[in-house]
């Protein structure tokens, strides 16, 4: 990949390449946009192929926090770090020297659990920055419950919409966001299909629900009013869509579609898609309502969700085009445009501004900035 042609081709701002021998510590952390605050962009590990392919990854789903970001109309940005996985890591020091290099960012980055990331792996990362949502914390709350609890608002108006009271959901991965998932349409009296690719997983989350079990390849193509991927993203591509049998595609996981046309197929056969940044934007809502806001509870923020999905079915509906390019269209129209930024964050040095006119070098903002900067952290009250 020509890494600076990608970058200008949809604008992103940085790509941070990390490499520690001492640790392992292998990975990038992608700043997509931070034209409207800082970025946040949760951290992923896995046992990626290849540098390339940890480096798309990172590139895609920086993108989408933008837009999940400017849809939620929140004041920041988005970003992303993907670490490789390999065996000759020490898991504890790689995620403590991923945390020190989101600390050298000084708030430009903020960081939260996603997918391969256990409560140990944020602890610490914690050890080394403050910018890191860690779970479980008191103040906090779970981000992912908040974010499976946007996925259901969102969720609840697809179903409205189509005149579903007691829908059947089949779920791909019962994970952090998943299990809360699974959890919520139970007590919504949903009926539930789940799959994992830890058999042992799916199957204590179907005795604890009373679900049914099925296969992950075969989840999708399950006989449901909702198909709810909650694992991986790509999964809906050009060969799955002519096979779904639900009426619904709405899900957690990040870039469920494989590309903007698998929207239009979904479209076509006339299965409703909730967009995915737009129903999984639960968790970052709390993050940066916490963070940036100070605020104790988010789940009135959260229910928008509701609305905005209806908003986008009505736009899809008025221009005859999919929910997805609907959504698209929406967040780009917000994502230029700068929101209110708390004054703390447009006063650090990664603003224009500032890079430009460092008035005082040797007293100034930008003085004081360069040093080790470690925010308050008393409000990370650990459970
Ligand atoms: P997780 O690692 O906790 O859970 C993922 C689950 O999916 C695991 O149980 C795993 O075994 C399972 N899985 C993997 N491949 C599968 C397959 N092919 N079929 C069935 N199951 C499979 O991750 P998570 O935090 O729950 O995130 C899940 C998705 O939601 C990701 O795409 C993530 O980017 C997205 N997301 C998460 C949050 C959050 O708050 N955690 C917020 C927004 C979006």
């Amino acid at each position: 990949m020509e890494l600076l042609k990608a970058m200008a081709a949809d604008d992103y701002e940085q790509v941070i390449v990390m490499q520690n021998s001492a640790t392992g510590l292998r990975g990038f952390i992608v700043i997509h946009d931070t034209n409207r605050g800082p970025a946040f962009g949760g951290v992923r590990i896995r046992a990626y192929a290849n540098e390339s392919e940890a480096l798309e990854d990172g590139l895609r789903l920086a993108r989408a926090m933008t837009y999940k970001a400017a849809l939620a109309e929140l004041p920041c940005g988005g970003g992303k770090a993907v670490i490789m996985e390999h065996a000759e890591m020490d898991r504890d020091e790689v995620f403590e020297a991923f945390g020190a290099v989101v600390e050298s960012l000084r708030g430009r980055f903020f960081t939260a659990r996603d997918v391969g990331i256990r409560d140990e792996d944020l602890a610490a990362i914690g050890r080394a920055t403050s910018h890191v949502a860690i779970e479980p914390s008191a103040a906090l709350g779970d981000v992912s419950e908040h974010t499976a609890l946007g996925v259901w608002k969102g969720m609840r108006a697809c179903l409205e919409s189509a005149g579903i009271a007691r829908p059947r959901v089949a779920v791909q991965g019962v994970g952090s966001v998943g299990m809360h998932l699974a959890r919520i349409l139970n007590r919504e009296g949903a009926e539930l299909i789940l799959a994992d690719a830890d058999a042992g997983r799916a199957a204590g989350a179907a005795k604890e629900l009373g679900a049914r079990v099925s296969s992950p390849e075969e989840i999708l193509f399950a006989e449901c009013d909702v198909v709810s991927p909650c694992a991986l993203g790509g999964v809906i591509h050009s060969e799955i869509v002519p096979r779904l049998r639900a009426r619904i595609v709405c899900g957690c996981a990040n870039n469920i579609l494989a590309t903007p046309e698998e929207g239009d197929a979904l479209a076509n056969r006339g299965i409703l898609y909730a967009p995915d940044y737009l129903v999984n934007a639960g968790g970052l809502i709390r993050g940066v309502e916490f963070f940036l806001q100070g605020r104790s509870e988010s789940r009135g923020s959260i229910s928008k969700i509701y609305q905005r999905m209806k908003r986008v079915m009505e736009l899809a509906r008025e221009r005859g085009i999919s929910t997805a390019r609907a959504a698209d269209e929406l967040a780009e129209q917000r994502w230029k445009r700068p929101a209110e930024r708390p004054k703390k964050f447009r006063e650090l040095p990664w603003s224009a501004p500032a890079w430009r006119k460092p008035a005082e070098p040797e007293t100034g903002r930008l003085a004081q900035a360069g040093r080790f900067f470690r925010p308050p952290r008393e409000q990370l009250i650990k459970q």
